[in-house]
């Protein structure tokens, strides 16, 4: 066994098998794979293995359609084929108008990763399954690449080809214990002796906590059990000539395969179980859970009645074994938080569909610091303090109960809520908001117009159209209130951080006490990696000098994980979150100015707190600090208050607004605001996959500047051209929004994709931004948006529609 190596990926399921593979397709070849057992003794051996492009957003579309290339390519391989039934075709069923229009959205956003979804009908769907009935089903999503594949053989060919390259994997080799030294690298301990390496991976599947543990590490991820079972020989499936589609089945909560004569059956039951939360037995292995049908019976029912066959066939065997599941049901791919070259592959639930495409993308992470698709939906670092595994535990169950079931827009599910709030939260609940969701903080949505209001999932503009118009049409004209929590601050301290940031951003810096900027920070590739605004704060009682840090709620661990990696041994400069201590109160509309001038001393005119001004106050006796920036266009402030004073401040607001008619607004019409100003959302418009000239950014970017992170990528970049710019589009359409993700055409071709889209109803216009090919960037050029199946014109149009001087904002 060697002792000294680049990489040590721990588990050898097809996360593991996957990674090491693709590290070395990378180009890494000193790297080693270490297993407890046997290579698939985890899940991976009893797995379905079914194998899908469906996926809920572009990144999951590309990496489950680099899986079925990879597998096609090693099935073909005659130095070792492998069983992969490629092509058979799959159907995901609906059985209402709303589940096939998100079907017409998910086809339209698949096709922009070359991926070709079909929305057939129910009767199409029986044509191509002969099994099924028709009755109470609308029709389907067809995938014609579904297939599946043999798992254990899958994982071999991946190591001997890894093998090939250089790789090494030691089978029965318990990792032990895990030690970090002082300069980063890591003594991965094992039951056969240690290696030294730069980088671990952990691909541990439903042990991943055992070896999260050994780093210190609790992963938010829980295990349910899950079953399946076989049956004998289905006649009607001989009599067919051909091999059945897959099926997956949100009204009844199942799957089915083709599984040689006969069918695999799986189901997703109400009444699941959660599995190993109180420790795995150490022998578990190449184990199954015993088998439960009892349990499965209210789906079971469903997909018999789908399937007549079903009733005349035995069963053969079952196979209950346990499946990893995270917050978001999508997995953990990329960085551990908090540590320093250490990487996870972990709790994915469709393993074999998606392990190909993971480990590819996080073998490029490691290798490359970034992949070729952003992957915020599957880092690590996207859910923060919440994400606990009692937590994960429940959203597990709840998204298992949901399976098939795809999330509408705006739709958060009740399980494990409410996780983060401010004292606020049960007062602005009194008032009537509707919250959403923002890493695990409950957010106010919009006023609900009356206690049981509840609007559609829909892709379609739903009922909130008219109380969002009516929130935005009050900050317009008068002046609204509105709670921002969970919006990540960094206090950054220390004669040298302005320097720090200087390094840090790709823009200018200032430094001048008193004096807020917006600025971007970029990776090793020249790409967006960030969007932050820094904030001057002069010593005062309430601390020395400090530049106050402020992202977006979700970039908590993200961006504190990435500015710590730059910090240089010899630089004063000392971070500290304050992001669960502070919460925002945003003032906006024309008259923000009287009512903060009725609750805080001082003079608020223009001239003496202009644009992109901060100031230490007091808000009644509830002392905040006040930015003047605003991200919905009107006059605004940026209140920040300490969460012990947060009431108190809201009470002072609240009582010096009654003279001016203060109402509250919410997070949905300041996304439609933001959208009539041209200003963009971090991970929906500001991506790793663009650089900053390309998403519109170019007057953040002081290229004479002597050197920032990304400088000479970007340069190299810059010289190059853009492969895509973002735009905004002007979309001829009423009754629904453009959604992330949708595809715009040209002559039936793809020229470009949706990234978030809404109303804009200052300006009556249905709003959009999106990345297009360069030769249709042009503004008055019209592509055609396919928007859930249908096909409308969306022109570009010149950015922020809205007041495109910012003379609202500005004085
Ligand atoms: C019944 C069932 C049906 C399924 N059907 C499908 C399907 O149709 N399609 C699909 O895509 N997915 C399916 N899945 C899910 C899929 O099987 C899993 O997502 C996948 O197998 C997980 O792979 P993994 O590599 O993450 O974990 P595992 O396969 O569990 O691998 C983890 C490995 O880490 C090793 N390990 C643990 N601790 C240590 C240690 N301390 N030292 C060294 N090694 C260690 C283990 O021994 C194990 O081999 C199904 C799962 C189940 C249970």
């Amino acid at each position: 066994m060697k002792t000294r190596t680049k990489v040590v990926v721990i588990g050898g399921g097809i996360a593991g098998c996957s990674t090491l593979y693709h590290l070395t397709q990378e180009g890494w070849s000193d790297v080693v794979l270490v297993e407890r057992n046997e290579l698939t003794s985890g899940t991976t051996w009893h797995s379905a293995a079914q194998v899908t492009n469906f996926g809920m957003n572009q990144t999951m579309v590309g990496l489950k359609s680099h899986s079925i290339a990879l597998y096609k390519k090693l099935s073909e391989n005659p130095e070792y084929p492998i069983n992969y039934h490629h092509g058979d075709g799959g159907i995901r069923l609906a059985n209402t108008e709303a589940q096939m229009q998100g079907y017409r959205h998910f086809a339209s956003m698949a096709r922009g990763m070359d991926v070709d979804f079909e929305v057939i009908d129910a009767a199409e769907c029986a044509r191509r399954h002969p099994l099924i009935s028709t009755t109470n089903l609308l029709g389907g999503l067809w995938d014609p690449l579904d297939g599946d594949i043999d798992p254990a053989q899958l994982c071999q060919a991946l190591a001997y080809h890894a093998r090939k390259a250089g790789a090494e994997v030691y089978r029965n080799t318990p990792v032990t214990a895990l030690t970090q030294h002082k300069d980063d690298t890591w003594t991965v301990h094992t039951e056969k002796g240690d290696i030294d390496c730069d980088i671990v991976v952990n691909a541990c599947g439903y042990r991943v906590n055992e070896v999260g543990a050994m780093m210190g590490v609790h992963h938010p991820v829980a295990s349910m059990e899950h079953q399946y079972f076989l049956t004998e020989d289905i006649p009607e499936i001989a009599a067919a000539g051909h091999r059945m589609p897959l099926l997956r089945c949100p009204i009844s909560d199942y799957y089915s395969r083709q599984e040689k004569g006969g069918l695999l059956v799986g189901f997703y039951e109400q009444a699941c179980k959660t599995w190993g939360m109180d420790g795995i037995d150490p022998n578990f292995v190449n184990a199954l859970c015993p088998d439960d049908l009892d349990r499965v019976m209210d789906v079971l029912a469903g997909a018999f009645e789908r399937m007549p066959a079903l009733e005349r066939t035995g069963i053969r065997s079952v196979v209950n074994g346990p499946i990893t599941y995270t917050i978001d049901g999508a997995p953990l791919v990329g960085p551990i938080p908090g540590k320093r070259n250490a990487f996870c592959i972990i709790g994915l639930r469709a393993g074999l569909g998606e392990g190909g495409g993971h480990g590819w993308l996080l073998a490029q992470q490691i290798v490359h610091g970034e992949a070729c698709y952003d992957t915020w939906c599957i880092d690590p670092r996207r859910f923060t303090g919440h994400a606990n595994v009692e937590l994960t535990a429940l959203k597990a169950i709840e998204d298992y109960q949901n399976e098939f079931r795809f999330h509408f827009p705006h739709e958060h599910r009740p399980a494990g809520r409410p996780a983060k709030t401010t004292p606020l939260t049960p007062i602005l609940a009194a008032e009537g908001a509707e919250f959403t969701v923002v890493n695990g903080w409950e957010r106010m949505d919009y006023l609900k117009p009356f206690p049981d209001f509840h609007p559609s999932l829909s892709f379609d503009f739903d009922e909130t159209f008219e109380c969002v118009a009516a929130e935005v049409h009050n900050v317009q004209t008068n002046v609204g209130l509105c709670e921002v929590n969970g919006f990540n601050r960094i206090e950054i301290t220390g004669d040298d951080r302005h320097a720090f940031l200087d390094r840090m951003f790709c823009g200018a810096v200032s430094r001048r006490p008193g004096r807020v900027g917006l600025g971007y920070l970029l990776n090793d590739h020249g790409m967006l990696k960030g969007e932050a605004t820094l904030a001057n704060l002069p010593a005062s009682d309430r601390g020395p000098a400090r530049v106050w840090y402020g992202s977006a709620a979700a970039s908590e661990f993200h961006d504190m994980d990435w500015l710590t990696q730059h910090l240089r041994a010899d630089e004063d400069v000392q971070l500290r979150s304050l992001t669960n201590d502070q919460t925002i109160l945003v003032l906006a509309g024309p008259r923000a100015r009287d009512v903060l001038a009725a609750c805080a001393r001082g003079d608020w005119s223009n001239a003496a707190f202009p644009w992109l001004s901060v100031r230490e106050c007091f808000i009644g006796f509830a002392p905040a600090t006040v930015m003047r920036v605003s991200f919905s266009g009107e006059l605004a402030y940026e209140i920040h208050v300490p969460n012990a004073s947060l009431y108190a401040a809201y009470l002072a607001l609240r009582e010096a607004g009654k003279a001016f008619d203060l109402k509250l607004f919410g997070a949905r019409a300041v996304d439609q605001m933001r959208l009539e100003k041209g200003f963009l959302h971090w991970k929906a418009d500001i991506l790793t996959e663009f650089d900053p000239f390309e998403t519109g950014l170019a007057r953040f970017v002081k290229t004479d500047k002597a050197a920032f992170v990304g400088k000479d990528a970007l340069l190299a970049r810059q010289a190059k051209g853009p492969d895509k710019t973002l735009v905004t589009l002007k979309v001829a359409a009423t009754h629904a929004p453009a959604h992330g993700g949708a595809s715009l055409m040209q002559a039936g071709r793809v020229v470009g994709t949706v990234t978030s889209g809404g109303w804009g109803h200052r300006v009556n216009m249905n709003l959009a931004y999106a990345f297009v090919q360069p030769d249709f960037a042009t503004i008055g050029t019209v592509l055609s948006l396919d928007t859930c199946g249908a096909q409308v014109a969306a022109e570009v149009i010149a950015p922020c529609p809205y007041d495109h001087a910012h003379t609202r904002m500005r004085s």
